[in-house]
C-alpha cells in the first residue's frame, strides 16, 4: 500500500468523537479540498493533537496517508475563532455554515473560493460590525453561486427583459422573473415558505428592488468586500434571508439539523 505524507493548511469544519481517544476530522483545504482524517489520541487532554484538532480551527496539519486513509501526525494552531465556541446560536451557525461547506465542497478538488469565504464569514460572525443574519444570507448566496448555483440577476430568466415593475425569484428555475410573466403564468408567487421546503417544484418569492440589488451586489463583489452592504428595512431584510436560505437549501436538495436549532434559538 502506498504511503506518503502532505503538509497542508486546513479549516477543520467538522470533529467527531472516536472511541475514547480519537476524533474523525474533515478538513477543508486549498488543494486537496474535502479530505477525512483520523486524530489519535486527540481527545486526551494533555495529547498534543488536542488543541489544533478541533472544530472551526485554521490550522496547518501534517498528514500521513496509507492508502485511501490518512492519519494526523502533527498539528499547529494558526487560528482560533473563539465566539464560535462560546455562543450557542454562533456554535450552531457556524457549523451549519460547515455543513453546507461540506456539502459544496469535493474530495480531491482544490476548495477555490469557497475556503476563504467561510474563514471571512467565521470572521465576520466574531465581530460585532456585522448583522449575523446577513452574515450567513451571503454566505449562502456566495457559496451556492461560486459552487455552480450562480442565480441570473441581470435579465428575466424566461423573457431576457432587464426591465420590469417588479421582479420574482424563480428559486429552482435559478434567476429572476418579470412581473409580466409572472402574471401570465399559472404559479402564483408564495407568500410563506416553510424552511424545509426543498423538493418543491416550483417556489416564486417577490423581491423588492433593494433585495435584487443586494442579491447582485452578493454574487459579483470581490470577496473582501462582500459584507460591505446593508439593507435598512427590516421588511427587506427578512425577504433577504429567506431567498438566500431557500436558494441555497433547494439547489442542495436537503435541510440541516445544525440550521434548524439556530432558528429555534435565533427567532
Ligand atoms: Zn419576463
Amino acid at each position: 500500500m502506498a504511503t506518503y505524507d502532505i503538509t497542508t493548511d486546513a479549516l477543520v469544519i467538522r470533529a467527531v468523537e472516536q472511541g475514547e481517544h480519537d476524533r474523525l476530522l474533515t478538513l477543508l483545504c486549498p488543494k486537496e479540498g474535502r479530505i477525512t482524517v483520523i486524530a489519535k489520541g486527540a481527545r486526551s487532554l494533555r495529547n498534543k493533537l488536542m488543541s489544533p484538532c478541533r472544530a472551526f480551527v485554521w490550522g496547518n496539519f501534517e498528514l500521513h496517508y496509507k492508502g485511501d486513509m490518512a492519519w494526523v501526525r502533527d498539528a499547529s494552531v494558526i487560528k482560533t475563532f473563539p465566539a464560535l465556541e462560546k455562543d450557542i446560536e454562533l456554535i450552531y451557525l457556524a457549523q451549519y455554515i460547515s455543513d453546507v461547506s461540506c456539502e459544496l465542497s469535493g474530495q480531491g478538488e482544490p476548495a477555490g473560493e469557497l475556503l476563504p469565504l467561510v474563514l471571512n464569514t467565521f470572521h465576520a460572525l466574531c465581530s460585532d460590525k456585522y448583522d449575523r443574519a446577513l452574515v450567513k444570507a451571503a454566505f449562502e448566496l456566495r457559496a451556492a453561486a461560486i459552487s455552480g448555483y450562480l442565480p441570473e440577476l441581470g435579465e428575466c430568466i424566461r423573457c431576457e427583459k432587464q426591465d420590469s415593475l417588479a421582479f420574482y425569484l424563480d428559486v429552482m428555475g435559478g434567476g429572476i422573473v418579470c412581473s409580466e410573466c409572472i402574471a401570465s403564468s399559472p404559479e402564483l408567487p408564495e407568500a410563506e415558505i416553510p424552511v424545509d421546503s426543498f423538493g418543491m417544484r416550483s417556489i416564486i418569492l417577490p423581491i423588492s428592488p433593494t433585495v435584487l440589488a443586494a442579491m447582485r451586489y452578493v454574487v459579483s463583489a470581490p470577496l473582501k468586500r462582500l459584507l460591505s452592504f446593508g439593507i435598512s428595512s427590516e421588511v427587506d431584510k427578512k425577504t433577504f434571508c429567506r431567498a438566500a436560505e431557500t436558494y441555497v437549501l433547494n439547489h442542495l436538495e436537503r435541510g440541516f439539523a445544525s440550521l434548524r436549532l439556530y432558528h429555534e434559538l435565533s427567532e
